[in-house]
Parts: C-alpha cells; structure tokens; sequence
C-alpha cells in the first residue's frame, strides 16, 4: 500500500435535534497577516508561532449540508473554481456522500464573497443547482447588485469579488429570495451579523432543545481573532460594524452556550465560545464515532 498523501474527503456529521448538520472541508486557503486590520503582521506572526499555527496563515473553508426531514439545504457552497485547485471541494464530497445537485433545493448564504458562493455557479457562470432557491439577506443583494459597488472596485482582486456575486445573482434569477429575519425553512432563522458585508448573516439552527449558530466570517483566524475580537480584516466592507457583530456574537454565544460553527474554523470547526482572562477561547467539540 502506498503511503497516503492527502487527507479522506473533509465530512464531519453533526446531530442537532432531528436535523444532521454535515460541515464539509472546501480546502485550505492560503491567507497573509496582510489580510488583518488593528494588528502589526509581526505581532500576529508572533501569536502564530507561540501557537504553533502556520506562518503564513491558512484558512480552512466550510459550508455545510443541512438535512431536516426529506429537505436537504446547503449553507454556503465553497469557493468552486475562483481559487483554483486546492479548492471548492464541495462537488466531490456531494458525490461521495450520494447527494445530486438535483437534490439541494435551498442554498442559505451568509454573504456573497467568493469563498462562500463560488460554488454555486460553473466557470460559464450557470447556476449548478439547478432546482435550489438561493435565499440571502436584502443587504448583501443589494450591495453586490449595486452599480456604484462595481464602479467603486479599484483592484483587480476588488473587481473579481463583484463580478463573482452579480454572476451568481444573475445565475439564481428568479430563485432568490431576500430575508432580513425570521426562519427560511423550519427550524432554520437568518441572524444578521453586519460588518463583513452589509448583509453578511449567521444561520441559527434549532431543532428540539438543542441549537447551532452556523456564524458565517465571524473568525477568518481562530489564532488571532477569538483572544482579539477587534482584531478585523482590511476587507471588511465597514470594519467597525464587523467588530461590534463579532463581539455581540462571540458573547451571546458564550453566555447562552450556543454550538457555533463557522467557515474559517479548523475543521470539523464545531464547538463553543469560552470566555478567556483575555477576550474568548474556542473550544472544539471531541470527535466522537455517533453522530
Ligand atoms: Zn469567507
């Protein structure tokens, strides 16, 4: 037997209630310190090594497989192909996992950037899931929808996020639909957490007495930004609204002792908000073989 060079696809289960949260591994993103706002790169390079985190840093990228009865939604969709081959794992863990396209009839958003919607769409721009409304916060439609956002776009990097989410708004049509509260499927409610984007929004899912607040880009760095939630990224669309939503989230988590998972924790990426002598602390859920 050869010896192995890669890890077995990224699923990981998760039983909320009646409803199996699935968190698949879209790959790993290769990030810099440069991506942060309010910290020194030597400073953050300083807290990488004392954690034996990478240096540079990588992020992982989540999206998630929610199944509630005979209804199967995805809570984002992974980069597809805007980050070449290292990610947009999504298709094949689905075929591994014996879910179609076909299959997915919602997509829940969390905010339109590429990592999270690149997946939804082929590299011709046409919608790869064919029967799934796509629901999103009115925000975050209208911001990417705007002209005056694709005129504002000055790098190149800036244009290609812009094109990216009007591509996908164009791919979903009519299949979009615009929430700013209350549940998009039983037992599935938008929480809005403003700051990344206009629109950006966590997932809370509930089912008997037990919940899960799928938050979205509320860590981008779990080395940095869970000690150091004012530490934000240089493209957060307004960085101070970011904070105050990571702060509010990162404490009523902790206090209510909700489950979170999110896009940019290390994967299988479920766990808890402690709060720690200085800001908070994640604490990964111990892997066990029931889901
Ligand atoms: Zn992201």
């Amino acid at each position: 037997m050869a010896a192995p060079t890669h890890q077995p696809l990224g699923i990981h289960h998760k039983r909320i209630g009646d409803t199996i949260v699935t968190a698949i591994n879209d790959g790993m993103f290769q990030g810099a310190f440069s991506m942060l706002a309010n910290l020194p790169e030597n400073e953050a390079t300083a807290m990488h090594e004392a954690s034996f985190r990478a240096v540079p840093p990588r992020l992982a990228v989540n999206c998630f497989l929610v199944r509630t009865g005979d209804r199967l939604a995805l809570v984002d969709a992974g980069c597809g192909v805007a980050f070449g081959a290292d990610l947009g794992r999504l298709a094949d863990v689905l075929a591994a996992m014996g879910v179609a396209a076909g299959d997915i009839g919602t997509v829940l958003a969390t905010h339109l950037h590429p990592d999270h919607i690149g997946g939804l769409i082929d590299g011709a721009g046409a919608a790869l899931f064919p029967n799934a409304e796509l629901v999103v916060h009115p925000a975050d439609h209208a911001f990417w929808s705007d002209e005056a956002t694709l005129a504002g776009a000055t790098t190149d990097q800036d244009k290609g996020f812009v094109t990216l989410a009007r591509s996908a708004i164009a791919a979903y049509g009519d299949r979009i639909r615009l929430m700013a509260s209350g549940e998009a499927l039983p037992g599935i409610s938008i929480v809005p957490e403003p700051g990344h984007t206009p629109g950006h929004s966590g997932w809370m899912i509930a089912s008997g007495n037990e919940s899960l607040l799928i938050w979205g880009d509320i860590v981008h760095m779990p080395g940095i930004q869970f000690k150091m939630p004012g530490v934000g990224m240089g493209f957060d669309i307004d960085g101070a609204a970011a904070i105050a939503s990571r702060q509010r989230i990162m404490d009523m988590t902790a206090t209510d002792r909700t489950m979170v998972a999110g896009m940019h924790l290390d994967f299988p990426c479920f766990g808890h908000v402690a709060r720690a002598s200085e800001g908070y602390a994640f604490v990964p859920e111990v892997w066990t073989p029931s889901v």
